[in-house]
């Protein structure tokens, strides 16, 4: 009787064991059932970002997931043991480079475009003036007030016609330097960078950021690796948050970073 009471006991002790493991177990895999925290942690100056203004970026990043999944499955918290660290290497300043040259280009085909238009203008006037000596030939000839008009159309004709030239020639030589940069460019950037990664490793997990042009680029990136840091994979949809390569300006997920977190949360 007495021995029957002991095993009875021994039994309970081990069931309860086996709960409590479970719980933690549950409590720490499950995707979605606890907020992920996050802090900030080493900010390299050279971003010329302030600490206030990546919490907000971050907070913005984080609630384009909070939204979607309809609660807070990431949140700020000062003492969060995951940071997001900036770290600046060669991948910004050519992030910054890469930016410079695209300006450039831009201004290239705006004055590309200017150029054309005064090509067109001097192409139309040349026409005219062509049209007008040949009526006047057809009529027999200038007299010599229409010869005097005609020498000061041909002489502002060919002041323009030399201006247009001139400008041609420094746009080439400004195209011929652009294109020398681009090149460097290409070889020395020639890899693709990795903007930013999620770790979790035995020292706990973070967040680095080693890229970015402009807050809307930021946010992004951070989204992408709070996706990684919630549970989520990469995805095929080049407009994805979740897609492996940042090349799209959308901040909305997509339906399939939708459908992959509605999986990874069970809903
Ligand atoms: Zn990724």
């Amino acid at each position: 009787m007495s021995s029957d009471g002991i095993r009875w006991l021994v039994l309970i002790v081990v069931v309860a064991a086996a709960g409590v493991g479970l719980y933690t177990r549950y409590q720490d895999t499950r995707p979605c059932t606890q907020p992920v925290v996050y802090a900030i942690g080493a900010v390299d100056a050279r971003f010329g970002i302030g600490s206030a203004a990546l919490i907000a970026d971050a907070k913005a990043a984080a609630a384009i997931w909070n939204t979607a999944a309809k609660k807070t499955i990431l949140a700020y918290d000062p003492e969060a043991a995951m940071k997001i660290n900036l770290v600046y290497d060669e991948r910004e300043a050519t992030a910054k480079l890469g930016h410079q040259i695209a300006l450039k280009q831009a201004e290239a085909d705006t004055a590309r475009a200017a150029l054309e238009t005064l090509q067109d203008k001097l192409t139309a006037a040349q026409k005219i003036y062509n049209e007008k000596v040949r009526d006047i030939n057809a009529q027999g000839g200038a007299i010599p007030r229409e010869a005097k008009a005609l020498a000061a159309e041909r002489q502002s004709l060919q002041t323009l016609s030399n201006s247009v030239k001139s400008k041609i020639e420094a746009y080439n030589a400004s195209i011929a330097a652009l294109n020398a940069e681009v090149a460097a460019f290409n070889q020395s950037a020639g890899r693709t960078f990795e903007q930013g990664q999620y770790v979790r490793d035995a020292s706990g997990t973070r967040i680095n950021i080693f890229e970015f042009i402009g807050t809307d680029q930021l946010k992004r990136v951070l989204a992408h690796e709070f996706g990684h840091a919630i549970g989520l994979g990469h995805n095929d949809d080049p407009k994805a948050i979740m897609f492996a390569k940042n090349e799209s300006g959308n901040l909305v997920p997509t339906s399939a970073d939708l459908s992959a977190l509605g999986t990874l949360c069970g809903s």
